[in-house]
């Protein structure tokens, strides 16, 4: 591993600064991305700049209704946080089944934004891939392909995003707010992951010296249901073959609104549009799901190894589906 140098920042303009948007330099709260792959000699800071003292590790109701969680909340602390157990369970629910506990214990809701793809070659400093060195090529593309990517892929890279938090925010609705050498500015969340298309090394929107300071979720819909499903080789501690996020609104037996959002089998945090119009309005049936979840592979480009995962993502989608739909049906039993 090679050296470098490390500091830590009391406050945020006191860590921007400390960075000082040098490409050399890195922010570090749980490190559980980050060291992993400085051990590997994928990422090579010359300076890392510590944010575990920022006081950003609240979660907080606005006036508005929305949820604003602070970037070094860790992954096991917003799982388990009342308000998000009441009225965002599709995002503790997602949180759950990421990662182990330790990882949770470390983890933080900035960093799990920010965690890098799982690509075995992507990790494989000796490895061509053009997400790690621009212009190398992709030993993915003809290479193992398994647990890689069907939606959003490009002729660069066909690498999944790991997160299960992503696909939940992504469903839900949230907005980041950024701080950085040009002052304070905000983002949605579906727009902050890119596509990789010919620049697989721009994975995001940050800006040089930019940090995650807080996540706000957008208000929960009143009275719908939500389920994660996540489908996986191994039970616990493994990243998804294809997970779906649901949250539906069920008035009468017609779903009146939807969110799908889906993992495993894209480049970003996958919200689909295409299954959300295929269910608006529509009756709460497994026919309607199965509509859905066609809608949402319609796009789908399968490489040599990952075609299993076009239908076990319907599957995914069909199940997770009618089991938002019978939460929202046991909320309105409630009510
Ligand atoms: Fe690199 Fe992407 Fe290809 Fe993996 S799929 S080797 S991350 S370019």
């Amino acid at each position: 591993m090679r050296s470098f140098a490390y500091c830590t920042a009391d406050d945020v303009s006191q860590a921007v600064t400390k960075h000082g948007a040098d490409d050399r330099v890195a922010y570090v709260a749980g490190g559980t991305t980050l060291l992993d792959l400085v051990k590997l000699d994928v990422m090579r800071p010359a300076q890392l700049v510590d944010i575990n003292r920022l006081p950003l590790d609240e979660v907080e109701t606005l006036d508005d209704g929305r949820l604003r969680i602070g970037a070094t909340v860790t992954n096991t602390d917003l799982a388990h946080h009342p308000e998000v157990k009441a009225h965002y369970p599709l995002l503790s629910q997602a949180l759950l089944a990421g990662a182990s506990t330790q990882l949770r214990n470390m983890a933080t809701t900035a960093g799990n934004v920010m965690q890098r793809t799982r690509c075995p070659y992507y990790r494989d400093a000796s490895a061509a891939c053009n997400r790690r060195e621009p212009g190398s090529g992709c030993d993915a593309m003809h290479g193992i392909n398994r647990m890689h990517a069907v939606l959003g892929v490009s002729d660069q890279c066909i690498a999944t995003h790991p997160s299960d938090m992503c696909i939940a925010m992504a469903a839900i609705g949230a907005t980041l707010t950024l701080e950085g050498p040009d002052g304070k500015r905000e983002i949605a969340f579906n727009d902050f992951h890119r596509l990789p298309g010919d620049q697989p090394e721009k994975e995001h929107e940050l800006r040089p010296g930019e940090l995650i300071t807080h996540i706000t979720l957008d208000t929960p819909i009143e009275g719908a249901g939500a389920y994660y499903l996540k489908l996986r080789d191994r039970a616990s501690y493994e990243f998804a073959l294809a997970s779906a996020g649901a949250i539906v609104a069920v008035e009468d037996g017609v779903i009146r609104e939807a969110r799908l959002a889906l993992g495993g089998v894209a480049t970003k945090p996958w919200r689909s549009h295409e299954a959300e119009l295929a269910l608006h309005d529509q009756p709460a049936a497994v026919s309607t799901f199965e509509m859905a979840a066609e809608a949402a592979m319609q796009d789908a480009v399968p490489h040599e190894y990952n075609a299993f995962k076009i239908p076990l993502a319907r599957q995914a989608i069909v199940r997770a589906l009618r089991e938002a739909c019978r939460d929202a049906e046991n909320a309105n039993q409630q009510r």
